[in-house]
């Protein structure tokens, strides 16, 4: 039997580009149904982000002209990765596997054909990975891949220039569930879930119309949050240069105490200045690093719902 598809889309002030990429999705499947990929059933859930623009509606009009288009909101911005799980853990239950997707029309939708067919030799894991950026900005390009760059250094795992577009089995996303951590990096987490997977390549083209939600300041936020909820590594490189430090100070005193017993030591206030601002800047820098992972394991013991979903296309809200 063919499994059931939901392609879960999150949306932010979308109302540009929505109208012109949800013919799209619904073409898409239509296609893949046609194609005997995928069941009947299957659907394009919306994921409505706290917008302030028209985009909900924009939402219920589509639920509203097809039985195949679903949409929920989150009752306030959440962000992107906040969104995309709550859409795949709505879509979890009701499904064989997920796609998710920016609403942008950035991805190219007819990889989802490699990725249904990955998933019916066996995958239960899809990555879609960008094999070129000849559209981005040279900016856009040298932020985005220094991002991955420094993401693997940092001892994030996670699949080079994979972003957010992949299919899940709703048996991945079960054990997906299981992950309660509230500071979500889905594309350095999904690894960990396990499962046999692959990828597959597309180009990713320009954005159809509106404009990008992830200036620099929050794809620094979002590499910032990949390491620190994936990797130590971090403090053991704070340890391995404190240890650098203490060696470099140890050979200073070893020196200082050398000319001071030669009788030749200078009173110099500039080199003890120096050294009182270095310890006090590595310090800073080290304690700031730490403070980063408390503010985490602040955040996580709270354990505070991911998302909070306030309407939904198919039922009244909740009053
Ligand atoms: N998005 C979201 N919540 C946000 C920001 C973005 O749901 O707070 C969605 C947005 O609507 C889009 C996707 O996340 O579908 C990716 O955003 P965008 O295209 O702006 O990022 P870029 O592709 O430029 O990195
Ligand atoms: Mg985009």
């Amino acid at each position: 039997m063919e499994p059931v598809l939901y392609i879960v889309v999150p949306c932010y002030n979308e109302q540009e580009v929505l109208p012109i990429t949800a013919p799209m999705f619904l073409e898409k499947l239509r296609g893949l149904t046609a194609a005997g990929k995928i069941a009947e059933e299957s659907r394009v859930l919306f994921v409505n982000d706290g917008s302030k623009d028209r985009t909900w509606e924009i939402i219920k009009e589509l639920a509203a002209a097809d039985p195949h288009v679903l949409g929920i909101c989150q009752s306030r911005n959440r962000g992107h990765q906040n969104a995309v799980l709550a859409g795949l853990m709505e879509a979890r239950d009701r499904c064989d596997i997920t796609i998710s997707i920016d609403c942008d029309g950035q991805d190219d939708l007819n990889a989802m054909d490699a990725m249904v067919d990955a998933y019916r030799d066996g995958c239960d894991v899809v990555y879609g990975v960008r094999s070129s950026r000849e559209t981005d900005t040279f900016f856009k390009r040298f932020t985005a891949q220094s991002f991955y760059k420094f993401l693997s250094a940092m001892g994030a795992e996670v699949v080079y220039n994979h972003a957010d577009y992949r299919l899940i089995s709703s048996r991945a996303l079960r054990e997906f569930a299981n992950f309660k951590e509230v500071n979500l990096f889905l594309r350095g987490l999904v690894p960990l879930v396990g499962f046999k997977s692959t990828t597959v390549a597309y180009a990713r083209s320009s954005r159809l119309a509106g404009e990008s939600h992830y200036p620099l300041k929050k794809m620094i936020a979002l590499a910032v949050d990949g390491i620190t909820s994936l990797s130590v590594k971090p403090l053991q490189l704070i340890t391995g240069f404190g240890v650098f430090v203490a060696f470099i100070s140890f050979i200073g005193c070893l020196w200082a105490l050398i000319t001071a017993l030669c009788g030749k030591s200078v009173a110099g206030w500039v080199s003890m200045t120096c050294i009182v601002c270095f310890v006090g800047g590595v310090q800073l820098i080290c304690l700031g690093i730490i403070g980063e992972y408390i503010g985490k394991i602040y955040l996580e013991t709270k354990a505070r719902p991911r998302y909070i979903i306030s309407e939904r296309t198919w039922e009244e809200s909740g009053r």
